[in-house]
């Protein structure tokens, strides 16, 4: 579970969104909610999900086809926040299924079911280029704050992207509007 490297996604997603206001906020909580869902399903034990229960961590809600699903339910619900739902729905889609796609990455834990439900295998990619980040109170140990620093490095791009300050981030005048000053 790369916790940061999810947000970061979220955030940048929030950015490619809007330029700045209100909706940028309102898209950026929910391009990062969609980034982050999946990983609700470490309750799913507590809340009663046995042993080979697809509800499991990195099961079903990891899943590509829960990630397209939860973000046109966005989409239409909430509506594009001055885009095209399309748009909403694409970028959330891309937002939440980058999820399950990253924890693959990821050099411990279980494997991912991307295909659930058609497919209900687990899934490590050949490559772990990620640290597995510790989950709940762990997060908090030494172990937690390396994984922290190595996600800060590793999705460094993202969160320049993301954070950089109004204003700096935008396409340069054309030769058209240039000449209309
Ligand atoms: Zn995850």
């Amino acid at each position: 579970m790369p916790s940061l490297g999810h947000v970061a996604i979220g955030l940048a997603a929030g950015r490619f969104h809007a330029e700045d206001g209100r909706r940028r906020l309102v898209a950026t909580a929910l391009y990062t909610a969609l980034a982050t869902f999946p990983d609700l399903d470490v309750l799913a034990r507590r809340l009663g999900a046995g042993h080979g229960s697809p509800w499991l961590h990195r099961g079903a809600l990891h899943s590509l086809t829960f990630a397209a699903c939860a973000a046109v339910l966005v989409a239409l619900i909430v509506g594009g926040l001055g885009r095209s739902r399309l748009r909403m729905a694409l970028t959330g889609a891309v937002a939440a299924t980058s999820h399950g796609l990253l924890d693959t990455l990821t050099g411990g834990g279980a494997g991912v079911m991307l295909l659930w439900p058609f497919s209900a295998a687990r899934t490590h990619a050949a490559w772990t280029l990620l640290p597995a980040s510790p989950i709940g109170a762990r997060l908090l140990s030494h172990r937690g704050f390396e994984v922290l620093a190595t996600e800060v490095i590793l999705f460094l791009p993202f969160l320049v992207y993301a954070l950089w300050p109004d204003g700096v981030i935008r396409a340069s005048p054309s030769a058209a509007e240039r000449s209309a000053r």
